[in-house]
């Protein structure tokens, strides 16, 4: 959750989310901080974003059609723009919430470990009985094709795969939920940026006493191939950590939180028989998300025109999903889709006075897109990110000036812009550990979602990852998927597996902490304590109050995924 000023050649005085932009399931960020014991509220400011939550700018025509949350002025809008889709509104936002609402019941909340887990009538009967299967599992495009006409209708419901690096032609028709949760629970913003959410959070834990060490970077997880006392397991247990300085930090359990294929390609690397292997096929085999330019611009004078989140999207709806990869992309097809997030609109605290900022999304290609796509045009060499981000910037700015925004003088957008700092695809690979270059992980296509997401847990041996006892995985690359709230689900699903493997439930005694080597007090794991009812494990003796002592003498609530999730929202190298 990064919140970053840059300051120098224009750029003083101007925040951006250089990262999330869009608090949605503003729930979620409440149970994270329930967990914790306390309020949301009491620690971030919160602001719905209205009355337009989100703008929708058409190069079809140069329109705008706006998100509101008030359904009348809604069904107003889309009647406008074709007879019909004003009360077809209506149907399709019963389903979209149907699926929000027991789609996250049956495969989001709770882990999905069995190819069983599609046809479990308890699991998925309620969502089945709701909504059409079909519809559900078939394209978003036959679903939205069932209510609406027009593409720039069906456009208003389906541009959420900007942001998880999906298209409507290929994302199942589930994923209306993200446009249902967006116009019923709203559209959020953290007044001061996204980094409130990330400071609050790691205060709260520190208070309970986790340690956190930032710009320490892990160069191994260490596996003991014969080690575990789990019952009825491989036998393969996680051991610690081994950080870049090379002092390694021991732990019962680790949470490994970087983007999975990383994970298995770096960071296992080595460490049990079969790793490579694993590596490789997520590598090659697996479908990955898109990559990105991020253009940060500051400027001189405010752009009314825009509301606080905005996407463009191209003349040709289903071409514009196409993800750009070559510099020829930009320069003739002109036909792609791009974020911009404008905070003003909600919190001036984000530029100088009388002064405005953008930060402008736009996906492309990932590194192994844009080298089929060099081989494809017949270039010698895949483009470097200097020319793609070239090419990409004079095509917003053409699109945007078609649209007429630019400086109030008539001198178009370069006039307006007074500072840029562009955040560019190798920058994501390199900063983040993204492989690839794909900045929301692993795609969520379907053989990529619930069990067949990895690592993979569908109850077909041949199928199925090795599993290394003690070692657990957070982040949007594993499962439930992409996006805060989904990578916090996750961090509360695998606070309970740590919990089921470690034989203690929340409310037992408090966890205690494995003694390090350095001698240092960095937590890196939770670790059953020896008179939890049938713990598998002889605990170590406590030598730190551990985060769960902490809240159980305050006479809190057990705060369930609170280790986890301190340890998985962090920001661990430096930002
Ligand atoms: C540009 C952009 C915009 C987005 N907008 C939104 C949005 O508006 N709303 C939303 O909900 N989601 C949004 N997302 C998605 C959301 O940010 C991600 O899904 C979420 O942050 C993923 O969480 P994560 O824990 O998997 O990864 P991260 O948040 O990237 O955390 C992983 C951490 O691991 C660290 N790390 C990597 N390797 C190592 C190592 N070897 N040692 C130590 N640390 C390491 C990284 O530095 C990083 O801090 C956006 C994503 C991007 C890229």
């Amino acid at each position: 959750m990064r919140s970053e000023a840059f300051g120098s050649d224009g750029m003083e005085g101007h925040r951006f989310d250089t990262g999330p932009s869009l608090l949605l399931f503003p729930d979620k960020y409440r149970e994270a901080f329930a967990a914790l014991g306390a309020r949301l509220e009491d620690h971030v400011t919160i602001a719905r974003v209205e009355p337009t939550a989100m703008r929708v700018h058409y190069a079809e025509d140069w329109s705008t059609l706006d998100l509101l949350y008030d359904a009348e002025a809604m069904r107003r809008q889309l009647e406008e723009v074709e007879p019909g889709a004003g009360k077809q509104y209506f149907r399709w936002l019963g389903e979209a919430r149907a699926s929000l609402d027991l789609g996250l019941k049956a495969f989001i909340e709770q882990d999905s470990t069995s190819a069983l887990d599609f046809v479990d009538l308890q699991r998925v009967g309620p969502l089945a009985l709701a909504v059409n299967p079909v519809l559900l599992l078939g394209p978003q495009t036959w679903q939205l094709a069932t209510h609406f006409k027009t593409e720039k209708v069906k456009a208003m419901f389906s541009y959420q795969h900007l942001y998880v690096g999906l298209r409507p032609q290929n994302a199942p028709g589930v994923f209306s939920l993200l446009a249902a949760t967006e116009l019923t629970d709203g559209i959020w913003y953290p007044v001061g940026g996204f980094g409130t959410v990330r400071d609050g959070l790691q205060r709260l834990a520190e208070a309970h006493g986790v340690k956190t060490r930032l710009g320490t970077e892990v160069s191994a997880i260490l596996v003991d191939e014969s080690a575990s006392a789990v019952e009825g397991s491989s036998g393969r247990q996680v051991q610690g950590v081994r950080l870049s300085s090379g002092e390694e930090l021991k732990a019962d359990v680790v949470v490994a939180n970087p983007d999975l294929p990383y994970v298995y390609e770096e960071l296992l690397k080595g460490q049990y028989a079969g790793v490579e292997e694993e590596a490789e096929s997520m590598s090659n085999d697996l479908e990955y998300s898109c990559s990105m330019i991020e253009f940060c611009w500051a400027l001189r004078e405010p752009l009314p025109q825009l509301t606080q989140h905005n996407v463009f999207l191209g003349k040709d709806y289903e071409g514009s999903w196409d993800r750009p990869s070559t510099v020829a992309d930009f320069r003739d097809r002109h036909s792609f889709n791009f974020y911009v997030h404008r905070p003003t609109y909600t919190d001036t605290s984000a530029a100088p006075a009388g002064e405005d900022n953008i930060m402008i999304e736009l996906p492309i290609g990932n590194e192994l897109e844009r080298r089929a796509a060099a081989k494809k045009a017949g270039l010698s060499a895949v483009e470097s990110d200097e020319e793609l981000i070239e090419a990409a910037r004079e095509a917003v700015i053409k699109q945007f000036e078609s649209m007429g925004y630019g400086a109030p003088n008539g001198g178009g957008m370069k006039a307006l812009i007074k500072g840029e700092r562009v955040v560019t695809p190798s920058e994501w690979e390199q900063r983040y550990n993204v492989k690839h270059g794909a900045v929301f992980g692993l795609s969520h296509g379907l053989l990529q979602l619930a069990c067949f997401r990895p690592p993979r847990q569908t109850g077909i041996d041949s199928l199925d990852a090795q599993k290394v006892d003690g070692l657990h995985f957070v982040g949007a690359s594993t499962r439930p998927g992409n996006g805060v709230p989904l990578v916090m689900m996750g961090v509360a699903v695998a606070y309970d597996n740590i919990i089921a493997e470690q034989g203690v439930s929340p409310g037992s005694p408090p966890l205690t902490l494995e003694p390090m080597k350095s001698g240092d007090d960095v937590y890196v794991a939770a670790q059953a304590p020896a008179q939890a009812a049938a713990s598998p494990k002889e605990a170590p003796p406590s030598k730190e109050p551990a985060p769960v002592a902490a809240a159980a003498e305050a006479g809190k609530e057990a705060p369930a995924p609170a280790a986890a999730a301190a340890e998985a929202g962090k920001e661990a190298l430096p930002a």
